[in-house]
């Protein structure tokens, strides 16, 4: 099932979408439920009746959680091919860790960041000169809990969407801690919608990423080196995860620092993220005046 979250006649709204029939079904939820989003669904048992299908071209989607409780948790360097890259590029301040990190790299982007698919991402020149994009396959809880197994872990999903984990390369060097680079305002596009965990195989699901046209990214979750089971287990050690956190569970090979010279993005840059058993995610980057 894909749950959207959308605005309709001024309102914001959560419902079913049917991509064959290009429509979206509310759910019966009211005005204040439906502020949440997706989480406004996330922890019922049963879900609430449906009323009219309304056509997916009249309504304006938005993240399917447009403001998420938590910071949203990151994975740094989860794929060989994308941690050998990283490591040559200079930016790597986790580099004391090696160039296949022995534990995963947790951090987090700010709730703030996260704007809709086809909304636009902006940067200031004065602030960074290096900005980078990053398709995740990003997971969302469904069920809290404290030292969940690996065994255990995919229980605790409720489903998945798409996050394009969009970074100021020079500000993830400059800093050490990432928090800055990865969460200036408007870096977190996630959607289009979310599906239910039942949609997703992680053993054969497709990562790709398009800047302007051109295949940057291409690759599978079957390459993560830590799996969806190992992150929730490894971050719900002494963190009690919730309903409704999200995890970003890295990004492949083939972003722009991993290119010599880099091939950061310009204004007007069309980043276009797809995972197989979602969809896709498209955002352009424009420059603001500072
Ligand atoms: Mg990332």
């Amino acid at each position: 099932m894909r749950i959207a979250t959308f605005q309709v006649g001024g309102e914001r709204r959560v419902g079913v979408v049917d991509e064959q029939r290009q429509t979206v079904t509310p759910f019966d939820l009211s005005a204040d439920e439906a502020q949440d989003g997706l989480l406004a669904l996330i922890g019922r048992d049963v879900l609430p009746r449906t009323l009219n299908p309304i056509p997916l071209r009249e309504v304006t989607l938005e993240a399917p959680i447009p403001r998420p409780k938590r910071n949203i948790f990151c994975v740094g360097k989860n794929y060989h091919e994308h941690a050998k890259e990283f490591a040559s590029s200079g930016f790597d301040s986790s580099a004391a860790q090696g160039t296949v990190p022995q534990y995963p790299i947790i951090f987090s982007k700010v709730p703030e960041c996260v704007v809709a698919h086809r909304a636009p991402v902006f940067f200031y020149k004065s602030v960074s000169s290096a900005i980078d994009y990053e398709a995740e396959l990003a997971v969302i809880i469904g069920k809290g809990g404290r030292g969940i197994s690996k065994k255990d872990a995919l229980d605790h999903v409720w489903g998945y969407t798409i996050i394009n984990d969009v970074t100021a390369r020079d500000l993830q060097g400059k800093h050490s801690q990432w928090l800055i680079g990865k969460s200036q305002d408007t870096f977190g596009p996630m959607g289009p919608w979310a599906v239910t965990r039942d949609e997703i195989d992680l053993q054969n699901c497709h990562v790709k990423c398009w800047i302007n046209d051109e295949l940057r990214q291409n690759s599978n979750t079957a390459s993560l080196i830590f799996d969806v089971p190992t992150l929730i287990a490894t971050i719900s050690e002494g963190i009690t995860l919730m309903p409704g956190d999200i995890i970003a569970t890295g990004t492949p090979a083939g972003v722009g620092i991993g290119f010599k010279p880099p091939k950061y993005l310009v204004s007007g840059d069309v980043m276009k993220v797809e995972i197989s058993g979602i969809g896709i995610l498209e955002n352009q980057l424009l420059e603001k005046a500072a």
